[in-house]
């Protein structure tokens, strides 16, 4: 499985907010400020899906620049099959509300052409589903108040990789993590009383929880990354790709 690092900031710090392409053909989570850094790796149009975690802006935030280019160029450049887009409930009214506010334009906004090129499928916790070749499992986090999802992809040799999302401590980390080979894990401090984060000290107790599974730390703020840098624990920078 081949994983592109687009980011591996959270909102704050100068590194790109926290998202990753699979395969060049499935995107986890779209950041505000990404969608730039997102095709210099890849074309959009040659994605099969977009997995979205919560509506935070460091991970939703590019989502519209996205559905806009579907909207004007997906028939133009002869593509057929419609983008899948799986997330929460409610989905599409969001971002339809959103491109209203953000392109004050009634055209580029409707229903019908949004669901013409982009099909969205809600997800729940323990939702399965088949894509591209992989079978993928929703988690849903403990997020604060947010409803939040973190994902898990098994390939057809049985290796699983996830993505925590923004999460606190909770049995759905345990949960992923316990059948994951490899997973990236929200890292978002060094203070242990974060609240809806994980710690750097906490990241070590998942660490040694799950010593099979080989964790990267993500959406570090500047302490936690340069904590986690001094220790070598697993350190990851913005672009790496990583062969899993
Ligand atoms: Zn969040
Ligand atoms: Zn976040």
């Amino acid at each position: 499985m081949k994983v592109t690092v687009v980011g591996t900031g959270c909102t704050w710090v100068t590194r790109n907010n926290t998202s990753f392409i699979l395969d060049d053909k499935m995107l986890f989570d779209i950041p505000s400020g990404n969608y730039k850094e997102i095709i210099k790796s890849i074309d959009i149009f040659n994605l099969s899906a977009v997995f979205i975690s919560h509506l935070h802006s460091d991970h939703f935030g590019d989502f519209y620049v996205i559905a806009s280019r579907y909207i004007r160029e997906m028939k133009k450049l002869g593509r057929t099959e419609k983008l899948r887009v799986y997330g929460l409930k409610g989905l599409d009214e969001y971002v339809i509300n959103l491109n209203k506010m953000i392109f004050c334009a009634e055209d580029e906004t409707s229903m019908e052409l949004l669901k013409g090129c982009i099909e969205f499928i809600e997800v729940e916790d323990g939702s399965e589903f088949i894509e591209s070749g992989y079978k993928v499992k929703a988690y849903r986090m403990t997020h604060g108040k947010m409803e939040c999802y973190g994902y898990s992809f098994t390939d057809e040799k049985g290796k699983t990789i996830s993505f925590t999302a923004d999460t606190c401590i909770c049995d759905a980390v345990d949960n992923m993590l316990s059948v994951s080979d490899v997973s990236f894990v929200d890292v978002a401090s060094v203070d242990d009383n974060i609240r809806h984060h994980i710690s750097y000290n906490q990241f070590l107790g998942l660490m040694k929880k799950f010593p099979n599974c080989k964790m990267y730390p993500v959406h570090t703020n500047y302490a936690s990354q340069k904590i986690i840098e001094e220790n070598n624990t697993n350190p990851l920078f913005d672009g790496i790709v990583l062969n899993v």
